[in-house]
Formats: structure tokens, C-alpha cells, sequence
């Protein structure tokens, strides 16, 4: 798949409102791709990642990084010693003592200075080059489908490395470049400021490398799971209901499962979904209908409403 394919199926699965962001470090003497335009003005990494995902195609050598503290992070410039030392994170009152700030720089994923001499960054779609890792910025429940997307060959959990300062270099940019696995940020005091990333937007930022297995895993999981849980299919239609106190506490709330077998297809989805066999399928006039066999151990978490293809279930909590 190429770049433009990749980005249509992420930006049309997860609806997202902006475009994933190819991000790469440019190596010492490696020749400067067509298509980038190096900006007129100084940008911090994460404003560059913000004008990329308008459209914007960038050369940032250290000339134009604006953030003294990202561009040493990615390995450009040796970092700066009154940030080195963390002198600047008390006088913004960001840490409490030096002895933290220290701890906090010295377990950051950084660079050494030196490695690399530029930064690119480019709409996915767009990219001319090879990218070292994909931003997205997201908000939660895209970020969990990445997540799912990430754990759906696998099986195995997703762990996360930030600690809300250095957002788009290190826990984006270096941390997926080192470790080869995907990371979330939530922005940082620089970003939040110097950006319009929005209140109830975060970032997560996938290895180039497994940018295409990914987005294979979303397709899967846009087949059946993620419009089911967009459309919430197992909403119970009684959160009014939730806080009315019964006369008797100790009553089990009462639940009724009705049926419209006139109407239904007798695939049994309703019976192979419940997760505690209330159903059966019985023959009926020549046909297979669900029989509520077994209806005190109904939840009401209503599965078999949310998968009922002819929508004839009905489950009322009294
Ligand atoms: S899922 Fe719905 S249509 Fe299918 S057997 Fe059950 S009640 Fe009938
Ligand atoms: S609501 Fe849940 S527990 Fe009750 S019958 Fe449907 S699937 Fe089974």
C-alpha cells in the first residue's frame, strides 16, 4: 500500500479530522527530498506537526526549530545548559526541585546530539519520503481502536511511556523510533500552549514500519466492531430509570424478554451471542425460533438486542 492509500483508510475508518502527520529525522548527509519547503519561520516540532496536518510539506533544519528543548531531544543540537541542567524547569515552576528535573531528563527518550540534521514533516497522503513514525492526533475512542488495531494479530496489551512534558519529540518522535512500538501522548505544557491541539484532543504515534499491518487489523475491526460500538448497539433504553429507589432494595430488578417470532430470521445470533444461554432454538411450525428457556439468568446487557439482524428482541427491566 502506498502513503495515499494508507491515509484514506485511516482518515475514512477512524473519521478522523485530521491527517496522520510523516514524520522522519533527516540523516547526516542525506539529501533533502523533493516536495518540502523550508518555512520562513521558526517552528517548535509541534507546531510544524500542527501546519502538516493542514497540508504543509516541511525542511526544519535547526535554523528553523524554534524549541531549543525538542530539537536537542531529536538529536539536532546539544540541548541548551540551562535546560540540560534543569534549571528552567523550576523557574517555570513546571518540577519542584533540581533533583527531579534531573530524574526526569535523565529517563527521557532523547538523541544524542548529532544524529540527526533535520526534521521532515508532511501530511501522510503527501509524504515524499520514507517516515520514521506516523502522528495522529485523535481523540479517546480513535485511539482505541488504534489500540485494538495495534493488539488485534497479537493478543498482546499496549503500554504507554510520557510523562506530559516533551510531547512531539520525545514521546512521539524518539520514544516509537527506540522502541519500535506505538505511544501515546497527551500533549505537553510547551504544545498546549504553543499549538491549537484542543482540550479533548491527544496524540499517538505508530512506527512507520507498522503503519500498513495496522491499518489491515482496522479494516477487520471495521467490518463489525467499531460500527456496532459507534452505534451503541447495547445502550439500555432505561438510564432514566438508573437512580429510582424500589420499595424493596433487595428486590432483583425484574426482566422481561419478548420476542416477535413472527419476525424473526431464526439464524439464532441471539442465542450464540448471550453470554449466559437464556435462549434455545426450538423447532416451531417447521421453523427455528429462540425460546427464553432460561430467563432468570438474564443481565440485561443486551447483546442480543444489539445483534438481533430484524431487531425483534425486547428487554424491559421493570
Ligand atoms: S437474533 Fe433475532 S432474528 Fe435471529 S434468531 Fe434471535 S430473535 Fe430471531
Ligand atoms: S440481555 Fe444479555 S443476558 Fe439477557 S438474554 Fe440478552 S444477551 Fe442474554
Amino acid at each position: 500500500m502506498d502513503n495515499q492509500q494508507l491515509a484514506s483508510i485511516y482518515k475514512d475508518i477512524l473519521a478522523l479530522r485530521w491527517e496522520p502527520v510523516a514524520v522522519r529525522l533527516l540523516r547526516p548527509s542525506e539529501a533533502i527530498p523533493a516536495g518540502v519547503t523550508e518555512p520562513t519561520a521558526t517552528l517548535r516540532h509541534c507546531q510544524a506537526i500542527i501546519a502538516a496536518r493542514r497540508g504543509w510539506s516541511l525542511y526544519m533544519p535547526p535554523r528553523r526549530h524554534a524549541c531549543p528543548d525538542g530539537a536537542a531531544i531529536m538529536g539536532l543540537i546539544p540541548m541548551p545548559p540551562k535546560l540540560q541542567s534543569g534549571e528552567l524547569y523550576l523557574l517555570f515552576k513546571k518540577l519542584p526541585t533540581l533533583e527531579c528535573a534531573r530524574k526526569m531528563i535523565a529517563v527521557r527518550p532523547c538523541f544524542p546530539a548529532g544524529s540527526y540534521e533535520a526534521t521532515l514533516v508532511a501530511p501522510l497522503s503527501k509524504a515524499n519520503f520514507e517516515a520514521d513514525v506516523v502522528i495522529f492526533t485523535l481523540w479517546p475512542e480513535q485511539a482505541m481502536w488504534l489500540c485494538c488495531a495495534q493488539s488485534y494479530n497479537s493478543g498482546e496489551r499496549q503500554g504507554f511511556n510520557t510523562s506530559g512534558y516533551n510531547s512531539t519529540c520525545a514521546d512521539l518522535t524518539v520514544q516509537p523510533m527506540q522502541t519500535g512500538k506505538m505511544n501515546i501522548s497527551f500533549g505537553c505544557y510547551g504544545s498546549r500552549a504553543a499549538s491549537d491541539i484542543s482540550d479533548f484532543e491527544l496524540y499517538l504515534s505508530l512506527p512507520a514500519a507498522q503503519l500498513e499491518i495496522v491499518a489491515r487489523s482496522l479494516q477487520k475491526l471495521a467490518q463489525k466492531s467499531i460500527p456496532e460500538a459507534r452505534h451503541k448497539i447495547y445502550m439500555p433504553p432505561v438510564m432514566e430509570k438508573v437512580g429510582v429507589q424500589k420499595k424493596n432494595t433487595l428486590d432483583v430488578p425484574a426482566i422481561q424478554i419478548n420476542i416477535d417470532a413472527a419476525n424473526c430470521l431464526g439464524e439464532g445470533l441471539c442465542a450464540d451471542f448471550c453470554p449466559y444461554g437464556v435462549f434455545v432454538m426450538e423447532e416451531q411450525d417447521g421453523r427455528p425460533v429462540p425460546i427464553v428457556k432460561n430467563p432468570e439468568r438474564c443481565t440485561a446487557c443486551y447483546t442480543c438486542v444489539g445483534q438481533c439482524p430484524a431487531g425483534v428482541i425486547q428487554v424491559l427491566q421493570q
